[in-house]
């Protein structure tokens, strides 16, 4: 299968890219590796006429530290973000959901920011941007603004990101020594995309309680969330098998759990359930070690 005709642009800088973006307007994509938008213009699920590939702009490439921040460029892609030093020191979870994506030739060519702005239901990054509570940079003309990770997915496949804004930064805070975290996800067997995926980061206090626990879900419903009932299950209690079996039961409720050719509503639910207990059990692991 082939796209239709459109015509491809390489954006030298951030600048070069909002400029593009305003001149053709709705007929332009931004094109990140292309692992999700060229098989949608394969399928005629989008028809750009004007492709704007961001993934040569330097600054888009880079991770840093910054303000006590990493900030991991929007075109970074997954293979970087997996094997950079930086983030597998400072953001474990991150590099670990990164390393789960797909296989060595999706995780070459795409990006972080390519994946958090499809918002794929089943993507692994929105589940560890969650919980590491990441804010997403977003650049217009003229300025840039700052969305939480918690108000970035909107819907399925739906995110914060506005017509003419480019999604240019990732950053989050270090993962403090002493915090343990997990993610664990149930690949489906040819993507391996996340039939369900879990993200976990605790802190636990000198009585062996939970004082800090985020955990967050992909796969289950429309878009990635946080598990609310299942954090709050879990807020000082012991960190015992008894406890996290328990608080994990919780995963999917209040959740419209997806249904489709590969898996049903229950069964997606239960791996939630399996999977965050999984994910909790690791993280409380680490942080005892
Ligand atoms: C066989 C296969 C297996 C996969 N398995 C997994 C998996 O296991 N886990 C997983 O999470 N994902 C998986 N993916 C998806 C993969 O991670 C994609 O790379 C990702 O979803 C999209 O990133 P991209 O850089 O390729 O974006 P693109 O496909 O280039 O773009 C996706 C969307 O984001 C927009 N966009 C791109 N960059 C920016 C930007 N900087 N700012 C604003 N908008 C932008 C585009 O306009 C487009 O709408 C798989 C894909 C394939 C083909």
């Amino acid at each position: 299968m082939f796209p239709g005709q459109f015509e491809y642009h390489r954006a030298t800088s951030i600048k070069d890219a909002l400029d593009l973006l305003k001149q053709f307007g709705d007929d332009a994509k931004l094109l990140g590796g292309g692992h999700s938008l060229i098989p949608m213009m394969k399928l005629r699920l989008a028809q750009p006429a004007h492709l704007i590939d961001v993934t040569k702009i330097a600054e888009l490439c880079a991770i840093g530290e910054s303000n006590g921040k990493i900030a991991i460029g929007a075109a970074a892609t997954h293979d970087t973000v997996a094997n950079s030093s930086l983030v597998r020191a400072k953001l474990g979870l991150l590099a670990e959901a990164a390393a789960a994506i797909g296989d060595v030739q999706v995780r070459n060519r795409g990006t972080i920011g390519g994946s958090l702005t499809h918002a794929d239901p089943a993507a692994d990054y929105p589940a560890a941007a969650l919980a590491l509570e990441a804010e997403i940079r977003l650049d217009h003309e003229g300025g840039s603004r700052t969305v939480k990770a918690a108000d970035f997915f909107l819907d399925l496949m739906t995110t914060a990101v506005q017509p003419g804004e480019l999604l240019t930064q990732v950053s989050c805070a270090p993962i403090p020594s002493g915090t343990g975290y997990a993610y664990l996800k149930h690949p489906h067997p040819a993507s391996g995309f996340a039939m369900v995926g879990a993200a976990a980061i605790v802190t636990l206090d000198r009585n062996g309680k939970f004082a800090t626990v985020r955990v967050a879900v992909t796969g289950l419903g429309p878009k990635a969330f946080r598990a609310n009932a299942v954090e709050a299950a879990l807020a000082g209690k012991a960190a015992d098998a008894a406890t996290i079996t328990a608080a994990a039961a919780k995963s999917a409720d209040g959740i419209d759990a997806l249904a489709d050719i590969h898996a049903s509503a229950d069964y997606r639910a239960e791996l939630a359930r399996v999977y965050v207990r999984r994910a909790i059990q690791a993280a409380v692991a680490r942080a005892k070690a």
